[in-house]
């Protein structure tokens, strides 16, 4: 009977049961690099200049639409410093389509308002508007780092950071003490802590002299010997606060990382790492780090941005190929996370199709949410070329959805990637606690995530 069994059951293993000592090492090898990478990306644009640092590293250059394209050649796009696209020429015309992973960059963060600093009861506030989707309440009492750039009125960009580096200070959104919270512990999560409520501290010291808003003079005096701006300059600014955790690793065998922003730079870096390691590939690979996918892929440098078709247009003019011709025999894999199946919380689950964490790349033949609203559906058809793919390949990996049936559901750029008619479907990391300040992920999975992403680049 066991025999019959193993031959008529399908049975998925812990992955850590299916490679051996050599793949353990290079999921080590793998894993240290990523965690470089995701400790000093914090924002979109600074994801996308990392990048393309890294790609310069490998020999790419900045596309020009006009310029002749070779096989082999290695070119790069970035769009408005927010968005990046890479692509290594295959042997093949494009008009047999290209082999594109797209991922995102941008994070859940707390962004500050256009008219953000105020002083109240001599204490100095940012007001927010947070971006993406948070539970409100993990952004109190964690410290924060600021990020982004100020653009002053003649155009110059001053890039901001202040607390990245060891000694730097950081910044807090206070929250009430448990003794004085009978109040607020009757509220429900969603409206304990509010939208205007998260507001981040900034100083305490007055400036000398008399007069009101002494503490914001201060501060406001502070910012401007640090960065040459007025109050007014905000006006123009994109600034974000965002988790102060350094990577690291988590559980004291190691096999996991703790981290702001797995969700979607862990994809990212899967597909730029194998996009850097892809030799000669017969068909052209493309890899796309987008911006806005956490807030419905809007925007200029978002995946319903024309800006991909233009890029993609212009390197199917270099060949003589049509678009159209290009897009439709053309595969995307939407490298993007999903959600790790947690035991403390199972009754979210449907545990027999939710990703389990080591159990290799989550492969998501749907996203949306109740009937299946709001996602592209991919074929069957399209999941046993992956079936077939990644056997070959020896990328260990699972079939998965996102939560019950009624409860769970998601959206990421496969829909917008499909829409233009393209086969696509959803590929990527399992994410514990997925866009909490600090979201963790196993290391098996992100290699084997990078893995199955070369494995689409290689294929002929
Ligand atoms: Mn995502
Ligand atoms: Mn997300």
């Amino acid at each position: 009977m066991d025999e019959i069994k193993s031959k008529l059951f399908y049975e998925q293993k812990n992955g850590y049961d299916l490679i051996d000592t050599a793949e353990r090492v290079a999921v080590e090898d793998y894993c240290r690099e990523y965690m470089e990478y995701l400790n000093i990306s914090r924002t979109e644009r600074e994801a996308v200049i990392n990048a393309i640092d890294k790609a310069r590293e490998y020999g790419f250059v900045e596309f020009r639409a006009g310029m002749e394209l070779r096989p082999g050649m290695k070119v790069y796009y970035c769009n408005r410093g927010k968005a990046l696209i890479l692509a290594v020429i295959g042997k093949h015309s494009l008009a047999d389509g290209a082999v594109i992973a797209g991922a995102h960059v941008d994070a859940p963060r707390i962004d500050l308002k256009q008219n953000p600093m105020y002083e109240t009861d001599e204490l100095c506030y940012f007001r927010t508007h947070y971006y993406g989707g948070i539970k409100k309440y993990q952004w109190v009492t964690i410290p924060l780092e600021l990020h982004g750039v100020v653009v002053l009125k003649d155009g110059t960009v001053v890039d901001v950071c202040i607390g990245r580096e060891p000694g730097e200070p950081r910044f807090v959104i206070t929250d009430l003490l448990p003794h004085m919270a009978q109040e607020q512990a009757k509220k429900t999560m969603a409206e304990g802590i509010t939208g205007e409520g998260l507001q981040i501290l900034l100083g305490s010291v007055p400036y000398a002299g008399d007069g009101k808003d002494r503490v914001k003079l201060a501060v406001m005096s502070i910012l401007n010997d640090m960065y040459g701006i007025t109050e007014e300059d905000f006006l123009s600014a994109e600034l974000t606060a965002v988790p102060a955790f350094d990577v690291c690793e988590v559980g004291l065998d190691r096999s996991l990382i703790g981290g702001y922003g797995h969700d979607d730079r862990v994809c990212a870096y899967a597909e730029l790492k194998a996009i850097f390691d892809v030799k000669d590939p017969e068909r052209t690979c493309i890899c796309i780090l987008a911006d806005k996918e956490e807030i419905g892929s809007d925007g200029v440098t978002g995946m319903q941005s024309a800006a991909f078709d233009c890029f993609m247009e212009d390197l199917c003019a270099s060949q003589g190929v049509e678009l159209r011709r290009c897009y439709e025999n053309s595969f995307c894999l939407s490298a993007d996370v999903t959600a790790a199946f947690d035991p403390l919380y199972s009754d979210a689950y449907e545990k027999s199709n939710d990703a389990k964490v080591n159990y290799g790349m989550g492969i998501c033949k749907f996203t949306g949410a109740r009937g299946k609203s709001g996602t592209s559906d991919a074929s069957a058809e399209v999941v046993a070329y992956l079936r077939r793919l990644f056997d070959k390949a020896g990328v260990v990996w699972q079939l998965t959805e996102m939560g019950k049936v009624d409860l769970g559901g998601g959206g990421t750029i496969a829909k917008y990637m499909a829409n233009r008619n393209i086969d696509t479907i959803d590929a990527g990391v399992p994410v514990l606690s997925m866009h909490a300040p600090f979201e963790v992920v196993s290391k098996f999975d992100c290699y084997m995530t990078y893995k199955g992403v070369l494995a689409a680049y290689n294929d002929d």
